[in-house]
């Protein structure tokens, strides 16, 4: 495993990184779970107005904004797929997701991200699919993003960290 990868359970709003990844809607228009306390935590008003200029986002694509009353420096709003069954481009779009964010961190200079776990709530991506997936994808990007330092998956539960932490073992 990368050693700049890292775990951590909690909320993704108190980090002070330079960057925060949002699992947003294409409307960026906010929402429940971790769409809706990022929004709550940044101030809902300036983020909406954030969002309304820039308009959307296309699944597996990336956006940025400022991160206003954060901690953060910038919020990468990413819009990860619905769970339709598997067959409908879903493994492909997650994984542009993470490579996407991680490129709009690189354009922007950011040598921190925090990550949720996208598309795991109520997109309904199967965890145990979603899991293997991020960290594959952020190691493979971490190997040419050497500007990069840091990226934490961050859980809400101890249940997923334990996911992330048996995968990225399984991964040394
Ligand atoms: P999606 O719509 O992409 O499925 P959700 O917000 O419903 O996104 O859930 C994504 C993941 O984020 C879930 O595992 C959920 O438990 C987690 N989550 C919710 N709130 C927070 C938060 N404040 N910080 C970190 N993770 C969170």
């Amino acid at each position: 495993m990368d050693d700049r990868i890292s775990v951590w359970v909690g909320d993704i709003t108190t980090l002070k990184v330079d960057a925060i990844v949002n699992a947003a809607n294409p409307q960026l228009a906010g929402g429940g779970g971790v769409d809706g306390a990022i929004h709550r935590a940044a101030g809902a008003e300036q983020l909406q107005q954030a969002c309304r200029q820039i308009g959307g986002c296309a699944t597996g694509q990336a956006v940025l904004t400022p991160a206003f009353k954060l901690p953060a420096k910038a919020i990468i709003h990413t819009v990860g797929p619905v769970w339709q069954g598997g067959q409908n481009n879903e493994a492909q779009l997650l994984r542009s997701c993470y490579s996407e964010s991680l490129i709009l961190a690189v354009k922007e200079g950011f040598r921190s991200v925090a990550f949720p776990a996208i598309s795991c709530g109520v997109y309904g991506y199967p965890v145990q699919q979603a899991v293997p997936l991020a960290c594959e994808e952020v190691e493979r990007c971490l190997e040419s993003f050497l500007m990069i330092k840091k990226v934490v998956f961050v859980c809400f539960d101890e249940a997923m960290a334990q996911c992330y932490e048996s995968q990225l073992a399984s991964m040394d």
